[in-house]
């Protein structure tokens, strides 16, 4: 196949020396080896990740370089692959996976996201250029297929995955029981991991709290409502209050970003319940803990505490099938998330923060 690549790419920025600045930047485009597929952004989606590289709290340049290119969340089409792909075309709709294995065993295994050594690579992230670009160039077998349907959806994809593998992170867990049934959630945080992680679990016809600090009404809120889940505020109901009203919780989601919250969520765990905690929290926060209490409750109660990043390829695979149920099951809800959609040559202001009571920035490229 061939089609006229570009040798350079249009891209956005950050130098770990400049916090909380972005810039325009222009990064050379790789020659395609036999296995790559090259592919035209369409849009990115900005995360929290995101904006903590901006603020410099995380995020490494490549080898040699003194800047990173950010964004993990894409969506894009095919330009034109190497010879030794057969199944990608040129215009074919796609997403990526972030992490790239080391040599480590659970790597090598093919779990990149239960990365033994943590010498991975992320791209947008740690040691590898992200996809704030106007073209990329990745090996297949990165490269997500997205069906054409999905296009004004699919930049969710990513972010989906970290809560499809959070949740199957809980099947797999909770198949040490002959007997759990997943009736009661709770997900903590009506950010966009919130709430996909809500969405997900009503697709499953779950009963789903989901809590965040603002009270209603706000977008999020009516987001997570109309799913079918309850949005609580911890302004009107507290933890505790929640936790005295519930039936037993099965699985706690945590999300908040905020550290104190996941000993919280231990003390409202029901028996034999598994809580997934989401958020990574840089900083050095410190609280006081009820530690007996909590280390009572977990071991009396059979309950499970288990942590999970990034998203292995079957997550994608999954998050594509269920933004299609997400569709089906509620028309035009998933694009309300889409509170400022920014144009890639107007984007520089509007990354670093997010606006009041927004929910997911995309970068728009034309
Ligand atoms: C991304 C993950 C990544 C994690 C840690 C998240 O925002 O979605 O893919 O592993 O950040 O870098």
């Amino acid at each position: 196949m061939t089609a006229a690549i570009p040798t350079t790419s249009r891209s956005i920025a950050v130098r770990p020396d400049q916090p909380g600045k972005v810039h325009y930047t222009s990064v050379p485009l790789p020659d395609p080896e036999p296995q790559d597929v090259v592919v035209k952004v369409i849009r990115v989606g900005v995360c929290g990740t995101d904006r903590e590289i901006i603020h410099g709290l995380l995020g490494t340049p490549p080898d040699g370089s003194d800047e990173l290119v950010i964004g993990h969340e894409v969506l894009g089409r095919v330009v034109t692959t190497g010879y030794a792909v057969t199944d990608l075309k040129s215009g074919d709709l796609v997403s990526a996976t972030v992490r790239r294995p080391d040599g480590c065993p659970a790597c090598q295994a093919g779990q990149p996201d239960m990365c033994l050594w943590r010498e991975y690579e992320e791209r947008g992230i740690a040691g590898q250029h992200g996809f704030m670009t106007e073209y990329f160039v990745e090996s297949r077998k990165f490269i997500v297929p997205v069906p054409d349907a999905l296009e004004h959806v699919g930049v969710l994809i990513e972010p989906l995955t970290v809560v499809e593998k959070a949740v199957r992170q809980a099947d797999l867990i909770q198949q040490r029981m002959a007997y759990w049934n997943l009736e009661t959630a709770v997900v903590l945080g009506a950010g966009p991991i919130g709430m996909l992680g809500s969405l997900l679990l009503r697709s499953r016809d779950i009963d789903v709290t989901t809590v965040a600090r603002t009270p209603k009404p706000n977008p999020a809120a009516s987001i997570i409502e109309a799913s079918g889940a309850s949005y609580v505020s911890t302004e009107v109901e507290s933890l505790h209050e929640l936790h005295q009203r519930l039936d037993n919780i099965d699985l706690i989601l945590e999300s908040t970003g905020a550290s104190s919250l996941a000993f919280d969520a231990m003390t409202m765990l029901g028996t034999n319940g598994v809580l997934v905690l989401l958020s990574l929290t840089g900083g050095d926060g410190t609280a006081e803990v009820p530690t007996a209490q909590i280390n009572t409750g977990l071991v009396a109660g059979n309950k499970t505490v288990v942590g999970s990043v990034n998203a292995g390829i079957e997550d994608f695979t999954n998050a594509v099938d269920h933004l299609g149920r997400f569709e089906e099951l509620w028309p035009g809800l998933l694009e309300r998330m889409f509170t400022d959609r920014i144009p890639f040559d107007a984007a520089l202001g509007s990354i670093a923060a997010k606006a009041d009571q927004g929910i997911k920035t995309l970068i728009e490229f034309s």
